[in-house]
Order: structure tokens, then sequence, then C-alpha cells
């Protein structure tokens, strides 16, 4: 490895432990988190050159774990937050590590201490990392054209049940808080009379799509896929005491809801729903969760245009709220954390463990 990577090396290990620490300052963590983290080129190692756009990184969490929920419907858990539950922390389906993230080296990272301003074709890493984080966190959902018909729903997945095993949609816990604005309708309620739709396991997947276009649920899902690729059609809801199936006011979408992006036609898996509407949170403290990065800003410039540098840092105010709905235990004082990078800092935040590998391959014409 060569002086250079190294240093990069290390200016990527100083960026996780600052955003272990925005996140710390923001989470009570209860159980450790652990995080796999790497660092490399995704061209050189995945063939992801695309010059258009760049994947700049993607997390997930490791393991979803199915759970069931107080209205007595099983969904899905990210590992991180079914730890920070009061529940039994061994399960069978629980995995090594909590988080899996991935970060691509083949572009042009800003980092702290940089000289300002930051040039338009180059990122904040630092931002790149807390928003793929909390991603990992739970802030994913489950809705997508999963068969490719324009038709939106829930994974499809199995339970067994002693004896019998039936394949239903299953909802991630992020789902669970959806709303559509303009009904007030929950999302939960959607994938209830889709379940109405008897999935037989035998089936080819093209007579399984058939089956499903044939039914009466399919308008449902077309409906959902329409919902999916109209700006403003959704919501995280966190006040419990909105009524539901009742039209949101414009104070209850502006107070209560996180409106989530559903502006991208056609629907953009991993993109569209999982994220904040762009429009609506862009100039507000709650940027971070945006499907696309502000180009030439830094997450210190986005903080200090939000307003929120000093009052919520990165993860934003409705951004708490929806993380308290999931289950996380959200601190109530948010004090910003001191970024004092030693060289002999340590990956670990409290209870946010990191396990980074950094790779840098250069490839040497030998022949
Ligand atoms: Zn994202």
């Amino acid at each position: 490895m060569s002086h250079d990577d190294k240093a990069l090396c290390n200016k990527v290990k100083n960026v996780f432990i600052a955003a272990g620490q925005f996140i710390t300052a923001t989470l009570n963590l209860k159980s450790p988190i652990t995080v796999d983290a790497q660092f490399f080129d995704f061209c050189i190692q995945n063939g992801d050159c695309g010059t258009e756009t760049v994947i700049l990184g993607a997390a997930k969490p490791s393991r979803m774990i199915p759970h069931p929920d107080a209205d007595g419907k099983i969904r899905l858990y990210p590992q991180a937050l079914y730890k920070q539950l009061n529940v039994p922390t061994v399960h069978p389906e629980m995995g090594q590590s909590e988080i899996t993230a991935i970060f691509n080296s083949r572009m042009n990272y800003w980092f702290n201490g940089d000289p300002m301003p930051m040039s338009e074709r180059q990122v904040d890493l630092l931002y790149v990392v807390i928003h793929e984080l909390t991603h990992g966190l739970g802030f994913t959902n489950s809705w997508n054209d999963y068969f490719n018909i324009q038709a939106l729903t829930p994974a499809v997945g199995n339970i067994s049940n002693g004896s019998t095993t039936q394949a239903q949609f299953f909802e991630f816990i992020f789902d669970k808080s959806i709303i559509l604005l303009q009904s007030g309708t929950p999302l939960t309620s959607i994938t209830d009379q889709l379940n109405q739709f008897q999935i037989n396991p035998t089936l080819s997947d093209q007579d399984l799509i058939n089956s499903f276009q044939a039914s009466p649920q399919f308008p449902i899902a077309q409906n959902m896929y329409k919902n999916g690729v109209t700006h403003s059609t959704m919501g995280f809801l966190f006040n419990s005491d909105i009524p539901l199936n009742t039209p949101l006011s414009q104070d209850q979408i502006q107070n209560d809801v996180l409106v989530l992006e559903t502006s991208l036609n056609p629907f953009q898996p991993s993109s569209s729903i999982g994220h904040v509407d762009f429009d609506t949170y862009v100039n507000t403290a709650d940027f971070l969760m945006m499907f696309t990065y502000p180009p030439g800003k830094t997450l210190d410039q986005m903080m200090s245009n939000g307003g929120s540098a000093k009052t919520t840092g990165p993860m934003g105010p409705k951004l708490r709220q929806l993380l308290g709905v999931l289950g996380y235990d959200v601190k109530k004082d948010y004090t910003p954390p001191t970024i004092n990078i030693t060289s002999n800092s340590s990956l670990t935040s409290f209870n946010l463990v990191f396990s980074l590998i950094c790779i840098l391959l250069t490839f040497i014409n030998w022949y």
C-alpha cells in the first residue's frame, strides 16, 4: 500500500469515527450495533464503472428478523433495531453483524479540513456514511415492483407454522407507519388486501405473475405503483393521534408526517419511497435522507443551511421522531460531538462498533 493510499484509508477511518459520534449523539443504543464496512473501488471489484452516475455507497441491515408486532402481524425488523427492543436477543436468524455497508473509492471525496469550497464534483464522505448507516438502522421500505409489472407489493416471504408453509406479503417495520396522504389510508391495510391473494409457491415465477395479474388484487398493486410515482402521495406518520383513513390537512402533513420520495418516474427501486421528498426537505434540517446528493455541498453546509448544526445535527427533527417510532431510544437533547481525531482514536462509539476494511487496489500493468 502506497503512502497516499495509507493517508486516504486513515481519512476514511476518521470519517467512520465521526459518523459513529454523530449517530450516538442522537441515539441511545442499548445494545451493540456492529457495522461491517468496506471502502473499495466498485469499478475494479464489481465492474460497476458507470460514468453517468456513480454509486457512492450502499448499506442495508445484514438481516431482517421476523417479529410479531402489537397488532398481531409479523413484520421484518432490521437486526440493529431488533436488538434495541425488549425481546430475547438471541434469535435463530440473527447474523454476525447488524449493518453491511460498502462505499465506493472511485470518487473524489472531500474530507473535513480539505480546502473550501468543495468542488461540485466532490462529495463529503461523512454525509454519505451517515446517510447509508441510517438505511442500515431501518430507514428502508419493502414496497417494490418485484415482478417488473408496474405494480407495487411488499416483499414475498414464507411463514412456516409447524408442518405447513405459507407464502405471503410481508412488511418491514418502516412500512407500518406509511400512509397515503390524500386519504389517510395506512399502507398496512393495503397489505392486508393484497394478502387476500393466495401465493402458490409451487408455481413458476411467470405463472405466479400471470395468476397475480388475473387476480382482483392486481389493480390494488397497480394503484400503489401510481402512488409510488406521484409526488407527495406517501408519508411516514409519527403522530399516533392522527385519525387513520381521513385525509390529512396541510398542517398535519407539515407537522406529523415525513413526506417520502414518490416523484421519480419510473419507480426506482431503493430510491423511491425509501427516502424523504427532495423538494420538501432540501433546505431543511431533514435533508439527510434525500435520494440524491446535493451538488457541491458539505454536510456542515447542509446543516447550517437547514439551521440544525447545534440543534439536531445531521439527523433532523423529523428523522429523530421517525427513529423513535421505529423503536430506537432517541436522546432528548443533542450535543454536537467534538470531532477530535487522533491517530489512535477507536472505531467504537459507545455501542456502535465498526469493522472497516479499506481496499485500494491499483492495477499494475505487468505484461
Ligand atoms: Zn439512500
